[in-house]
């Protein structure tokens, strides 16, 4: 056993060495992406499906690393987070959001909210009570329209600590949404500990919903949880009609997903709100 481990240990250090080259250089790109301001938002439409009508946006973060091509979230959250990153770029996602959303309330659209996207790291690293606090003095955004969406995962990992900001948000009237339901340690006791606002159900879900009988069971059942629980429901991942009346006949409150519109830049997203309120 033992020169075995010492077979795989030479075998593995090539790639061990690859993977930490990677890491220091996406870090180290980083940091300069938040010198040189290369993150940008984009913005996905958020659907009540009851009424047709657009009641916010999910703000979707944009790396446009060396001023060029547009690098996705999933390809540097990761090292954003082990590298203690995360902190100031979640902090001016908060900042760049609210000062975004208040911009739609000047301009015709007073209603809408915008949610961002918190990771668990955040909460260790960063002061997020003081970030969230900052970004809403900083742009005079109403509370109520700033939804901040919180994995499975912190509920389970960092219960304490957690428990009292969130009530703290939820006094000031700031929204809470767990994302991606569903697919974390599901404990559904945490839902009746920390009331939040919504749930919003993965796209892994809705996919086959029209022809997957099990995932029809699952999206029902979190629906009547939702219902139970006096929580709205976010479907996420919507990308047909057929999808989307499936899942309002099942009494999902509301969706999100190509059907309306991918994740659109600022001055996309205000013109296509100019085109589906004309
Ligand atoms: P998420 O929060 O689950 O975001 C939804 C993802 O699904 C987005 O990917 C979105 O573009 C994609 N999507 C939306 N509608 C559809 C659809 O109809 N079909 C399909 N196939 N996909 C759809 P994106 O923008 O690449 O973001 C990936 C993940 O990165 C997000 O997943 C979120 O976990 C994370 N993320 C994004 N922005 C931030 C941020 O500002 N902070 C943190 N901590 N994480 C972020
Ligand atoms: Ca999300
Ligand atoms: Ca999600
Ligand atoms: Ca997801």
């Amino acid at each position: 056993a033992k020169s075995a481990s010492q077979h795989s240990y030479r075998f593995f250090e090539p790639q061990m060495n690859l993977a930490l080259r990677r890491f220091v250089e996406t870090r180290d790109a980083l940091r300069v992406g938040l010198e040189q301001a290369e993150f940008e938002l984009y913005y996905q439409p958020q659907i009540d499906l009851l009424s047709g009508r657009v009641v916010g946006a999910e703000a979707l973060l944009r790396w446009r690393r060396d001023g060029q091509r547009l690098v996705p979230p999933d390809d540097f959250i990761q090292v954003a987070e082990e590298s203690g990153l995360i902190a100031s770029i979640g902090r001016w996602v908060l900042q760049e959001a609210c000062r975004q959303a208040a911009i739609w309330h000047a301009s015709g659209w007073p209603h809408l909210s915008v949610a961002v996207n918190l990771s668990a790291a955040q909460f260790r690293q960063a002061d997020i009570e003081q970030d969230v606090a900052a970004a809403l003095d900083a742009s005079g955004l109403d509370p109520r329209c700033l939804e901040l969406e919180l994995t499975e995962s912190l509920f389970m990992q960092e219960v304490e600590s957690i428990s009292e900001m969130l009530m703290g948000w939820k006094a000031r009237g700031i929204q809470l949404a767990i994302d991606d339901f569903g697919t974390g340690y599901s404990s559904l006791a945490y839902l009746k500990r920390f009331q939040v606002n919504r749930l919003k159900i993965d796209r892994s879900f809705i996919a086959d919903i029209l022809h997957d009988e099990q995932d029809r069971a699952i999206v029902q059942g979190v629906i009547q949880i939702a219902r139970g629980l006096g929580l709205q429901t976010l479907s996420e991942g919507v990308e047909t009609s057929r999808q989307a009346a499936q899942l309002r006949r099942m009494g999902c409150d509301m969706a999100q997903g190509y059907l309306y519109a991918k994740p659109l830049s600022a001055p996309q997203f205000a013109s296509w709100l100019r085109h589906r309120a004309g």
